[in-house]
């Protein structure tokens, strides 16, 4: 026996049980402590004085790095999130193509349609410098705050869930692509505040002073919105704030511990359905999106074949428009035209207005 920290709870040489050892070692320092008054959840136990200094380590901004334990998965986040945005500002320019990629990245109508990673992949761009220099600070101290405490997986999890149900609360309301991972940031800070009272790193990082800077945050963009000076997508913040508090609160008591893989269902339920979410104004929006996609759509392809038809003919009877009208082939193309026309005005006239939100965005890019 008398390994150093050994969990045993019997002498084998006498037979007679011996307490079982209730300290465990801080993993920076090696003090050892009761393991009620350690910070964290093993192997990360901290001793207070070392769980104060992470804490501080927190705070500061611009620290060169020290270590990159506890900071993998943050860093993994930012090395997409960084470049995508700077190829994001150059594809907005020109350059790198005509943007269809980016646009591929992007929430819009196709999400309607099926295509529902959307709401992952808009989590990683980021529109605007400012946009971008928020969102990756902040994720800098609560990325690193969340993998400190559990490790970068839990902590890509999180971000993943809270972001993705962000996404979904914002496109379920609102006729504007959200993108940035605002969501997942505040998904990051919600999940720490249940935990404030069973892990100590949480407590020490989520102080009242990170909780009143994150929900004053909240309400400025709610406000700036508002007021019209900034288009910012609260209802994402919103989503994923709710449902880190959820992820928190599952994991913060080890009975409720169970519950932590119906989140994770509950998220991917919510993904895989979000092609059938849609409240409010955005309701009328899907409904006329999928009767144009069923009706008008296939007209306004047939049209543009039939034009091309047509071009061709006046382009072999070359500068005399007179022959090409005498063209009885010419003649029919021109007249299925007319009535692909007619049909497509009468669809519009009698099928569901275009609803408030489109008429003011003037539909997708
Ligand atoms: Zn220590």
């Amino acid at each position: 026996m008398g390994r150093p920290g050994g969990g045993c709870g019997a002498d084998l040489w006498y037979g007679r049980r011996v307490p079982a050892p209730a300290t465990s070692a801080c993993s920076t320092c090696g003090r050892r402590a009761p393991r009620a008054d350690l910070f964290g959840v093993e192997p990360d136990l901290l001793c207070e004085p070392c769980a104060r200094a992470v804490r501080e380590r927190m705070f500061v901004r611009y620290r060169p790095l020290v270590r990159t334990h506890g900071q993998t998965g943050t860093l993994t986040l930012l090395a997409i999130v960084l470049p995508l945005f700077v190829a994001t500002h150059l594809a907005r320019h020109g350059a790198l193509g005509d943007g269809a990629w980016l646009r591929a990245l992007e929430p819009w109508f196709p999400i309607w349609e099926g295509e529902v990673w959307r709401h992952v992949t808009s989590l990683f761009v980021h529109v605007g410098v400012l946009h971008v220099v928020f969102n990756a600070m902040a994720l800098w101290t609560l990325g690193r705050a969340v993998e400190y405490a559990f490790g970068p997986v839990a902590m890509g999890l999180v971000f993943l869930a809270t972001g993705v149900v962000g996404s979904i609360a914002q496109w379920a309301m609102v006729t504007a692509p959200g993108v940035g991972m605002s969501g997942a940031i505040f998904g990051l800070g919600g999940f720490l505040i249940p935990l404030r009272t069973s892990h100590p790193v949480a407590a020490a990082v989520m102080d009242r002073r990170m909780i009143n800077m994150l929900l004053t945050w909240l309400v400025l963009c709610v406000v700036l919105t508002e007021v019209g000076t900034l288009r910012i997508a609260n209802w994402a913040h919103g989503g994923g704030l709710l449902w880190g508090l959820v992820l928190g609160a599952a994991v913060a008591h080890r009975r409720r511990r169970g519950l932590v893989p119906l989140a994770g269902l509950l998220t991917a339920g919510l993904l895989a359905a979000s092609p059938w979410i849609a409240l409010g104004e955005q309701q009328a929006v899907r409904t006329w999106h999928l009767w144009y996609r069923e009706r008008v759509e296939p007209l306004l392809a047939r049209d543009a074949a039939l034009v091309e038809r047509a071009r061709a003919l006046e382009a072999r009877h070359g500068d005399d428009a007179g022959q090409a009208r005498e063209d009885p082939e010419y003649a029919r193309v021109r007249a299925e035209i007319d009535r692909v026309r007619a049909e497509i005005e009468a669809l519009e006239r009698t099928g569901p207005p275009l609803p408030p939100p489109l008429r003011r965005i003037q539909g997708p890019p």
